[in-house]
């Protein structure tokens, strides 16, 4: 299915938040009206308006687009408030009935939002709770902007960064994420400029050859999470298909195209990968792959301490292991920073509130 017939699947129906302005225009003219009615469209559905309740719409054009079209917002099936930091956890419902998570977190600079774009996950990473079920399906370019339109809307505040780190493999679902990340970034839209948005990926490396080519400004995240092929492969399936050196050949690629810098996410897991031998083997790693004399290819890891996941039986590394780790990366001149475990009583890591709804069905 290409991303025009999965941005018009329901019932035939065009899925009004999905469209480029410009595909509005080509629908609303469809309709008998002018071309101008698509800009008095856009920017009130993108902050959350329905068709129906926009006031300067006459009746006919709203009874029309109801014919030929749909709007939905993914409504808010549980939130959770952390009591120490203000982190919101949604839990989204969507029009299918299923449900995925965002979550927001404030920062001095602002409102970011970690969302979603899938059910589930196939990826199949051992330590991950989204991959448990495996993949439900891909979200549309509508359902990720909702996320973030639907928690502005109830949260009353603007939402400045988006990170794509929920549930699902962006990379996984190429084209909705491109189109989503498209409509993010208009002007009439949300307006969210791509250095305000953050792509995290297990490392789908044909997907991120492709990306080097959109010519987005986006920040990369890569998950890498152990520093030799063998670990690797022992806690994420796609090291099989794509070694580390591959991995780590596209990375440099991504970073001549883009001039945008690359952070590793390196989940540390008690006895799996959290030694010193590792430390300096993933420093050692990425300064053979990434640096030469001449080149400075800014490099970021953020440790995460493992979230430990009923079923994956992996425990979280000490707090002076992590210290340590960290400690070791610097001094092979590894730019380290411990991740901020932020909403820890909200129990904040995606996947887990959707697991739990998924059980009580
Ligand atoms: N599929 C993408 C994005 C979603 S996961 C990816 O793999 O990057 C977002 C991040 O959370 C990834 O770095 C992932 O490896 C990490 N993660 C997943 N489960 C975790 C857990 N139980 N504890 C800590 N980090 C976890």
């Amino acid at each position: 299915m290409d991303i025009n017939e999965k941005a018009t699947a329901k019932e035939g129906k065009a899925d009004l938040l999905s469209l480029y302005p410009e595909e509005l225009e080509a629908l609303v003219v469809s309709l008998g009206e002018p071309k101008y009615r698509a800009k008095q469209l856009f920017a009130p559905m993108h902050k959350g308006i329905h068709p129906d309740d926009i006031t300067n719409i006459g009746k006919s054009l709203k009874a029309k687009l109801g014919e030929a079209a749909f709007y939905y917002l993914p409504a808010i099936r549980r939130k959770l408030v952390s009591a120490i930091d203000g982190t919101v956890k949604y839990l989204f419902s969507l029009s299918d009935g299923n449900c995925v998570e965002s979550v927001v977190m404030r920062y001095k600079h602002g409102n970011t939002i970690c969302i979603s774009s899938q059910v589930g996950c196939r990826m199949g990473c051992a330590f991950c709770a989204s991959t448990i079920g495996g993949k439900v399906r891909d979200l549309t370019p509508s359902e990720m902007l909702g996320q973030i339109i639907a928690a502005s809307g109830d949260m009353g505040e603007r939402i400045s960064n988006v990170v794509m780190m929920g549930i699902g493999e962006p990379l996984d679902n190429y084209d909705n994420v491109i189109r989503f990340l498209r409509l993010v970034g208009c002007e009439d839209g949300l307006n969210i400029g791509y250095r305000h948005i953050s792509l995290s990926t297990c490392g789908l490396v044909d997907k991120i050859d492709r990306l080097a080519k959109e010519n987005f400004p986006i920040t990369l995240s890569i998950s890498l999470h152990a520093s030799d092929n063998d670990t690797r492969s022992s806690i994420m399936p796609v090291n099989k298909k794509w070694s580390i050196e591959q991995l780590l050949s596209s990375c440099k690629s991504y970073y001549a195209a883009t001039g945008r810098r690359i952070s590793f996410e390196y989940t540390l897991i008690a006895g799996k990968n959290d030694s010193r031998e590792s430390a300096l083997a993933l420093a050692a790693l990425l300064n053979a792959h990434l640096r030469s004399p001449h080149d400075t290819m800014p490099i970021h890891v953020n440790l995460i301490p493992v979230n430990p996941v009923t079923e994956t039986g992996f425990s979280s590394s000490e707090r002076k292991t992590v210290e340590q780790f960290a400690a070791t990366l610097e001094k092979k001149g590894i730019r380290a920073t411990v991740r901020r475990r932020l909403g820890a009583d909200i129990n904040a890591s995606c996947g887990q509130l959707r697991r739990e709804e998924e059980g009580r069905k």
